[in-house]
C-alpha cells in the first residue's frame, strides 16, 4: 500500500534504538524526510546513516533533551515545519510509589506528559494550516492497565492521554490526528533491562523472569519493534485521517478487558 506521506517531513523522537528507531525506518521506508532526535548524537547519527543508504531519504538529526524547555525551543529553530510528529522518550523507573520524591513525580511528568504537549503546541497550529498533521505519542499499555510499579508511568501518561482527548478535536477539521499507541511488550533494550530488574527483584534469571511473561501474552511472544513501527507509519498515512484522539494497544492480546 501506498501510504501517500513520501516527502512528508517526520520528527521521530526517541530515535536512536527501540521503538523510536523501527517507527523511523517505517516512516523513511514510506519515502518521508526524517527529523532524529535523541539525547545523544551517536546514536542517531548512526540510524540516519543506515536510513539514508536503505531508503535513499533525507534524514537530518538534532541531539538534545526534548522534554527540557531549552531542547524543545532548539529543535523548533532548527526544524520550524513538520507534517508528522512522533513523540516518543523513555519511561519513568519503576518501583514502590512510596519512594518516588516530588521531583521524581516532576521528571515523570516532563518527560512522559509536558514534553510532549509541549512539542504538539509547537507544530499543531502550522500542521492545520497546510491541511495536513499526523501525532502519534508512544505510551503504554498501564494507561489502560495500571500496575502499582509504575504509578510515575500511569500518572504521567494518563494526563497527556486526557490532554490528547481535549485536544484532538480542535484539529481535526484540518486533517490533523493525534493518537496514542499503546505498546507491550515490545522486544527492546529497555524490555531487557526491566527484565533483569525485576527478575533479581524476583529471584529469578533473566531467562526465568522471561518466561514469566510470555506465559501472560495470548499471542506467546514479544512484539516485534518493526510490527509497531508499520502501525505508526498507517497512523502517519493519508489513509488514517478518521482516526483521532484513539488509544491503540499494541500487545498480543494482552489487555483483558473489551473497551
Ligand atoms: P528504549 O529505552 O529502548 O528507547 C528509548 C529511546 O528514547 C532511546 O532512543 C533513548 O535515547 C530515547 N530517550 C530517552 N529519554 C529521552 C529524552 N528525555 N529525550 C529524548 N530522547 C530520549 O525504550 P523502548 O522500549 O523503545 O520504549 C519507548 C517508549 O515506549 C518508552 O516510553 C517506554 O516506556 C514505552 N513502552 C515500551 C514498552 C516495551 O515493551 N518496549 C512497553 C510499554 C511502554
Amino acid at each position: 500500500m501506498d501510504l501517500g506521506i513520501s516527502g512528508r517531513k517526520a520528527i521521530v523522537c526517541g530515535a536512536s534504538r527501540g521503538l523510536g528507531r523501527a517507527i523511523a525506518e517505517s516512516l523513511a521506508e514510506a519515502g518521508t524526510e526524517l527529523i532524529l532526535n535523541a539525547r545523544g548524537l551517536e546514536g542517531i547519527e548512526k540510524a540516519a546513516d543506515e536510513l539514508r543508504s536503505r531508503y535513499g531519504v533525507k534524514v537530518h538529526t538534532l541531539a538534545g533533551d526534548l522534554t527540557t524547555q531549552d531542547g524543545c525551543n532548539r529543535l523548533v529553530t532548527a526544524f520550524p515545519e513538520a507534517d508528522i510528529l512522533i513523540n516518543n522518550a523513555g519511561g519513568p523507573p519503576a518501583g514502590d510509589w512510596r519512594d518516588f520524591e516530588r521531583e521524581d513525580w516532576q521528571g515523570a511528568a516532563d518527560r512522559n506528559m509536558i514534553g510532549p504537549i509541549f512539542l504538539m503546541r509547537a507544530y499543531l497550529d502550522g500542521m492545520a494550516e497546510r491541511g495536513f498533521g499526523r501525532v502519534v505519542n508512544i505510551t503504554s499499555i498501564v494507561v489502560k492497565m495500571p500496575k502499582e510499579i509504575l504509578a510515575l508511568s500511569v500518572a504521567a501518561r494518563l494526563g497527556l492521554t486526557g490532554a490528547v482527548k481535549a485536544i484532538a478535536p480542535s484539529v481535526a477539521g484540518s486533517n490533523v490526528t493525534i493518537n496514542n499507541v499503546l505498546p507491550e511488550l515490545f522486544n527492546t533494550d529497555r524490555l531487557r533491562q526491566n527484565l533483569t530488574t525485576l527478575g533479581a527483584k524476583n529471584g529469578r534469571s533473566l531467562d526465568e523472569e522471561i518466561a514469566v511473561h510470555l506465559a501472560e501474552i495470548p499471542a506467546a511472544r514479544f512484539g516485534l519493534p518493526a510490527e509497531l513501527g508499520a502501525t505508526c507509519a498507517f497512523l502517519c498515512s493519508q489513509h488514517a485521517g478518521f482516526i483521532t484522539g484513539q488509544s491503540i494497544l499494541l500487545d498480543g492480546g494482552s489487555y483483558p478487558g473489551i473497551f
